[in-house]
């Protein structure tokens, strides 16, 4: 290797890494050096105290040390699928190890060689069983066992020999590259007692030990928590120096009318807290940031509205942008209730307006005058312009991303931001993922709520569901049923949503049965979602255009096919359309689940009406990056961080990230940490400024 290797050269460039090597590396996502040191082993092998075939276990997953006494092929009754069958012995036992299709491996694997397996065992007719494990060959020169007992083993993938790869990972941290810095400040890690960055990598590839390679990986989760933290320090700090906000009044003319004779009811005692805070927060000259977090249900849109009258009282325009048509529609109809007796003017700007009405509207929006704008994406486009934003709020976050989000503040100038979200987000996201924000939580409910009643059916035609059906409707409530697709496919057997319109249609001849999906055009859907809301229609059959945010009080039955298909945390905002009034709601999840994890969600939905637990689920079934539409940008896509398991180690980089960059806002003092904060994070955070 060369001198002038660094962190981003191709692993090309590396000694035995050809064009075909380097394009078979790139489907392992390793494209330079970096890359490369950071592909860190799937499992290990503990080659010095391999377990003997006599001690395993049928049913487990195990590797072990096995000479190869035979290996042949045969064919199987089914055409093209032959079975390898290979006879291993290490001395404490038989076993046998069995492949299909697997071409040509019994001219790899020859008899008399030695070789590791790894996999699933099972015992037949007496016999230990591997069944299509995978294995390497050791060959004598590998040395005896104990010069190199515990043995990475790497993603694979064809064309690429675990053992070559190890050769080059060895080879590759035997000369790190002179740019690998440690990025971070030495009185941290000295502090903490972390692992140095080089050490930390090479027990991960060649650990000495499970309490060495612990170590390594607790540096190394530490290292990419704390860079993510100190890059949202920098972006809040940056907010709080931006004084260019404007202030709003909070207890302006529309403001008290509003109050006083418009709102009908109460609010809880957690919105008035949160009021208090948006108050505090958007009546100085440093712009807002916060983050509201809410229970399905909790009330969030009538806080929202107040903010965006504080805007109008102070002068100023306010929008609301919402992630589907319909919901946007359904909040510029509140609004409209709610605002026309005040003469506040509430606009919509949805993307199937007219083109003159479009028109119409963007220049009133562009003149500056005073008003409420709630829409769509539609908001954010290029052509859109604001003559005096000072509010913006983002219903239903999860739906957008951070981008998104950044899009609609920038079409005001500093903007006072709300972002609110009804899927309640895990602490350890919301502190990755919306670190930079302040938060709020409306944490109750409004008086008077009964809690929706769930359970599980495997048969949506089961009698009892029909019946109850029929009551419910029979007495004015309303029943949603929801289904994961619109059209039959061969793919997927799941009752598609035209057809249980039919079947549910026939079935409550005496009832209206409506449907709505993404393929029905708005006008038609805005039509479909009143006559519900009006109780014209009393059942409707939908896709999952229903999930966010709508509010229909009468609704009281909920109905998910194929609910297994479905994310806990989407189940839970489904569920969250109904019980919305002073009657009880009821939920039935229907389906037969055919994965243990389809069968948890169920269980967890059934057991629990808390959306905190539900998402604290949701991440450890389900991983980060299907919640909260995180993956969209890629900020939780840990090399070695995980979100369940280092939560603590997450609370502490976070206090030890802020408190740094409250000390020394620019990280002067630590090149190396800004350099890299920079070049990891700079682009995906839209960080001002450059390393
Ligand atoms: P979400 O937080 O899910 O967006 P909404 O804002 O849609 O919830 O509110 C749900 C329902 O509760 C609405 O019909 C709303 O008018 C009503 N609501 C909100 N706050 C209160 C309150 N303090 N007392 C009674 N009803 C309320
Ligand atoms: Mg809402």
């Amino acid at each position: 290797m060369t001198e002038t290797l660094t962190r981003d050269s191709p692993v090309r460039f590396l000694k035995g890494v050809g064009p075909a090597r380097a394009a078979r590396l790139l489907r392992l996502g390793v494209q330079t050096i970096e890359d490369l040191l950071y592909l860190f082993p799937r499992r290990y092998e503990n080659r010095g105290v391999a377990a003997p075939l006599a001690s395993l276990q049928a049913g487990s997953f195990s590797s072990a040390v096995a000479n190869v006494l035979a290996i042949e092929r045969k064919p199987t009754r089914k055409r093209n699928l032959s079975l390898v069958t290979a006879l291993l012995s290490d001395g404490s036992s038989l076993a046998q190890a069995v492949w299909f299709n697997r071409k040509g491996l019994e001219k790899v694997l020859l008899p008399g060689s030695k070789a590791s397996f790894f996999g699933k065992v099972d015992r037949r007719g007496g016999f230990l069983q591997f069944t299509n494990p995978e294995f390497e060959i050791i060959a004598e020169e590998d040395g005896p066992p104990g010069q190199m007992t515990i043995v990475p083993v790497y993603p694979g993938t064809e064309g690429i020999y675990q053992k070559w790869l190890r050769r080059l990972v060895s080879e590759t941290i035997g000369s790190f590259p002179e740019d690998l810095t440690d990025p971070l400040p030495a009185f941290i890690s000295e502090a903490k007692g972390l692992t140095p960055l080089k050490t930390a990598i090479s027990q991960m590839h060649f650990p000495t030990g499970r309490e060495e390679w612990a170590r390594a990986r607790k540096r190394l989760a530490f290292e990419e928590l704390f860079l993510l933290q100190v890059a949202l320090a920098i972006r809040k700090q940056g907010y709080m120096e931006d004084t260019e906000g404007k202030p709003l009044t909070w207890k302006g003319p529309l403001m008290e009318r509003f109050l006083s004779e418009v709102l009908p009811f109460s609010m809880t005692a957690s919105q008035e807290r949160v009021l208090g805070e948006l108050a505090r927060d958007s009546s100085g000259n440093v712009p807002m940031n916060r983050l509201l977090q809410g229970d399905v249900g909790s009330g969030k849109t009538v806080v929202a509205l107040i903010f965006l009258l504080a805007a109008v009282d102070s002068g100023f325009q306010g929008a609301i942008m919402a992630p589907t048509e319909i919901l946007a529609r359904q909040h510029h109809r509140r609004l409209t209730d709610w605002l026309s007796a005040l003469g506040v003017t509430v606009h919509l700007l949805v993307g199937s307006l007219s083109i003159s009405r479009r028109e119409k509207i963007l220049e009133e929006i562009a003149s500056g005058e005073p008003c409420i704008v709630v829409g769509t994406h539609a908001l954010i486009q290029k052509t859109v312009r604001f003559g005096s934003l000072a509010a913006v709020v983002v219903d239903e976050q999860h739906r957008f991303g951070v981008l998104q989000r950044g899009a609609l503040a920038g079409k005001g100038d500093h903007p006072h931001v709300l972002v609110m979200t009804a899927t309640p987000i895990p602490r350890t996201l919301t502190l990755s993922v919306f670190g930079d924000l302040a938060f709020s939580v409306i944490d109750e409910l409004p008086p008077g709520r009964i809690s929706t009643v769930t359970r599980h059916l495997n048969d949506p035609d089961d009698p009892r569901l029909m019946k109850f059906i029929a009551r419910e409707t029979a007495r004015g409530g309303r029943v949603y049923w929801v289904c994961p697709v619109i059209e039959e496919s061969e793919k997927l057997p799941l009752m598609p949503v035209i057809r249980r319109h039919e079947i549910l249609a026939e079935r409550f001849p005496g009832e209206k049965v409506g449907i709505l999906h993404g393929q029905i055009p708005p006008e038609e859907r805005e039509a479909t979602m009143e006559a519900f809301a009006s109780g014209d229609i009393s059942i409707l059959v939908s896709t999952t255009v229903v999930e966010v945010g709508l509010d229909v009080r009468e609704a009281t039955v909920m109905v998910v096919e194929d609910a297994h298909r479905f994310g806990l945390s989407q189940l839970h905002q489904l569920r969250g359309r109904v019980g919305r009034g002073s009657s009880a709601g009821s939920c039935f999840l229907v389906g037969r689940p055919g994965t243990d994890e389809g069968r948890a969600r169920i269980q967890a939905m059934c057991s629990s009406s808390d959306g905190f637990r539900i998402a604290e689920k949701d991440l450890i079934l389900r991983g980060p990056g299907e919640i909260c539409g995180v993956r969209q940008h890629g900020i939780t896509d840990f090399r070695v961080a995980d979100l369940v398991k280092d939560r603590r180690l997450l609370e502490e980089a976070r206090e030890d990230a802020f408190s740094l960059v409250r000390s020394d806002p620019s990280l002067s003092g630590f090149p190396d940490l800004r350099r890299e904060v920079f070049r990891r994070l700079g682009a995906k955070l839209r960080l001002a400024g450059t390393a």
